[in-house]
């Protein structure tokens, strides 16, 4: 685990509304300046992404806190998996190849952001679903980060009934939460 100096400025990788509310208000707590940072890019439809990153700036509004975005560019995503992971795109199941070259192109777009404003750490509230694999997220993370010389804070933010918390804040907030992980592969039933 990273260690850092309490007011070190952490760029937290926000997902979801739903998956921030417990780890960015404990990156506050443990003492961390910390903004958010929405990616949004791997979200379709469009509609479906203007949903989501409204409610994540719900969430940073709430929070107080700083909320950094990069424009809605869906075709980049698209083809950042469709030229690097031919023939995996179809696959809707979570986890797999697909799934570990989005985290690779959220966490760049997070690194590049955090770089340009003077940020000392990266995280992301990723780890909060039970969908995702911790190991495989803190990985890749934690190889992007040195790759920019950033640190990374790792973290499994479902331990301690961290994904019920999170239920449970996102209902007292009032958030909107999705039914599918984001890209158009991961539609259910499609
Ligand atoms: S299922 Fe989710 S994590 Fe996997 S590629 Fe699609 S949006 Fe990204």
């Amino acid at each position: 685990m990273a260690v850092l100096a309490e007011e070190s400025k952490v760029l937290l990788h926000v997902c979801c509304a739903p998956d921030a509310t417990v780890p960015w208000p404990e990156l506050i707590n443990e003492g961390y300046e910390t903004s958010g940072f929405f990616y949004g890019s791997n979200v379709h439809p469009f509609d479906e992404y203007e949903k989501r990153r409204d409610a994540v700036r719900y969430v940073a509004k709430t929070f107080g806190k700083r909320l950094f975005e990069v424009p809605y560019c869906p075709s980049e995503w698209v083809h950042g998996i469709a030229t690097r992971c031919k023939g995996m795109e179809m696959i809707k199941k979570e986890g797999g190849p697909r799934c570990a070259l989005c985290f690779w192109s959220q966490f760049e777009a997070a690194a590049k952001c955090a770089l340009e404003q003077g940020f000392d750490a990266l995280c992301t509230t990723l780890t909060i679903s039970p969908h995702k694999k911790p190991d495989l997220v803190n990985g890749i993370g934690k190889s992007m980060a040195k790759r920019h010389g950033l640190q990374w804070i790792e973290r499994i933010w479902r331990c301690r009934d961290g994904f019920r918390r999170s239920v449970l804040k996102s209902r007292e907030l009032e958030l909107y939460r999705q039914n599918y992980c984001g890209c158009v592969f991961s539609i259910r039933g499609e």
